[in-house]
């Protein structure tokens, strides 16, 4: 027995595994894309990377079924996982943390999905997919939401009638809260001071972007809301708009359903630029002289500087910014013209320790004249999630 921890992120067309050991030392990462496409696709990174065939068309089960006999051909989970530890998106007020999973879990689960229509039920067959190949193994799932449900009611209520609130569940409820979490726990352990005595404003940057307030350890404000439009320019999303725009949009003969596409694949930064939703690609192009990225950057960065001066609303001390995701941890250029925005708060970054991303300098970036830290972290929800799975997956089931 090898005592390894499955993990498994189901998106609509893409399934993530991770496997790790009872150390929680990564063995192995899968990938499969496109599924139930002409042009589904798999690879794997064990020792080294390899691309996996797959059938057209081939779903979420299959794909994990091909890259988990690879993992095996490869001597890595030889014998079945002890906990698979499965990401779902929305758990609602229902999950104030992670859940083993049960029947009941899965009814609530199942309740959450009117929340999140596009992701739930997504994360629901990766949870069958792994049920039926591993049908005594605890699985437990980890929720987007759940790090969030400490917001104080003035944080997550909508300045909406009550009702909606009441009877629907309208409210904000926050994303990415495995990896605020994690921020939380790695900023305390750098900074060398508990996490529950910990504050920080926590920026995670990828295709998806939101902000986090932190107050000894416990999320306190989140630019996410209902759904993960909310806030900040992201890959594809427009964060915030103003709500009067569905009317006006309507009005010129627009469906819901295609607003509601436009608002989530065809904004944000691919919509301002017009080329493409990558920051990499991007800061290539403003700096060859593409006024639309340019515009795409700024707006980018000023929201986020906007945000992280709002986030201070719900702090009484602040001791770090800190920066993740593939944008958060690799882009020096939307860091320093962030931060620009903020001088008055007195944030300086060392120019030096920020092209490097903080890699030799423990992870600051900061001049020793900075009124606050700011630090780059590299997140790792798989790791969280893992680490949930082993915790609750070994109780008594
Ligand atoms: P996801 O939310 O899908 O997990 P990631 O966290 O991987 O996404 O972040 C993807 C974003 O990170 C993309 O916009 C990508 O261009 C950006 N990114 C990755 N590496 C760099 C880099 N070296 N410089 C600037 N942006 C980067």
């Amino acid at each position: 027995m090898d005592d390894n921890i499955l993990v498994v992120n189901c998106g609509s067309s893409s399934l993530k595994l991770a496997v790790f050991d009872s150390d929680l030392n990564s063995l192995a990462h899968g990938l499969a894309e496109r599924l139930n496409s002409e042009e589904a696709s798999a690879k794997a990174r064990t020792v080294d990377q390899q691309a996996l065939a797959l059938p057209a068309n081939a779903d979420h089960h299959m794909a994990l079924v091909t890259l988990i006999e690879h993992f095996r051909s490869v001597g890595i989970l030889k014998s079945a996982p002890v906990a698979i530890g499965h990401r779902v998106v929305h758990g609602g007020e229902a999950f104030t943390d992670a859940a083993l999973i049960t029947p009941e879990v899965i009814q609530a689960i199942d309740r959450c999905s009117a929340l999140a229509p596009l992701h739930n039920p997504v994360n629901m067959i990766g949870i069958d997919a792994a049920r039926a190949l591993f049908p005594d193994v605890p699985q437990v799932a980890v929720f987007d939401t759940a790090f969030h449900q400490s917001l104080p009611p003035k944080a997550f209520h909508y300045a909406l009638p009550t009702r909606f609130y009441r009877d629907w569940g309208v409210r904000r409820y926050g994303f990415h809260g495995t990896s605020h979490q994690f921020m939380a726990n790695e900023a305390a352990r750098l900074l060398k001071q508990p996490t529950d005595q910990t504050s920080i404003i926590s920026a995670h940057l990828g295709n998806g972007c939101s902000i986090t307030a932190i107050r000894n350890g416990r999320s306190v404000d989140t630019s996410m809301g209902l759904t993960p439009l909310e806030g900040l320019v992201m890959g594809t999303r427009s964060g915030d708009i103003d709500p009067g725009l569905f009317d006006f949009l309507m009005g010129k003969g627009l469906s819901t359903a295609e607003i509601n596409r436009i608002l989530n694949r065809e904004s944000g930064l691919l919509g301002l630029s017009g080329a493409t939703n990558d920051m990499r690609t991007l800061t290539e192009r403003a700096k060859a002289g593409h006024p639309p990225s340019t515009l795409a950057i700024e707006v980018f960065c000023f929201r986020l500087a906007r945000y992280i001066g709002a986030m201070m609303a719900s702090l009484d001390r602040l001791d770090a910014l800190v920066f993740t995701g593939g944008i958060g941890e690799n882009s020096a250029s939307v860091r320093a013209a962030t931060l620009d925005h903020l001088a008055l708060l007195g944030f300086k970054l060392d120019s030096a320790a920020n092209s490097s991303h903080g890699r030799d300098n423990e992870h600051r970036i900061h001049e020793a004249s900075s009124r606050f830290p700011v630090l780059v972290v590299p997140t790792n929800e798989e790791l969280v999630i893992a680490q949930a799975a082993r915790d609750r997956g070994y109780g008594p089931h």
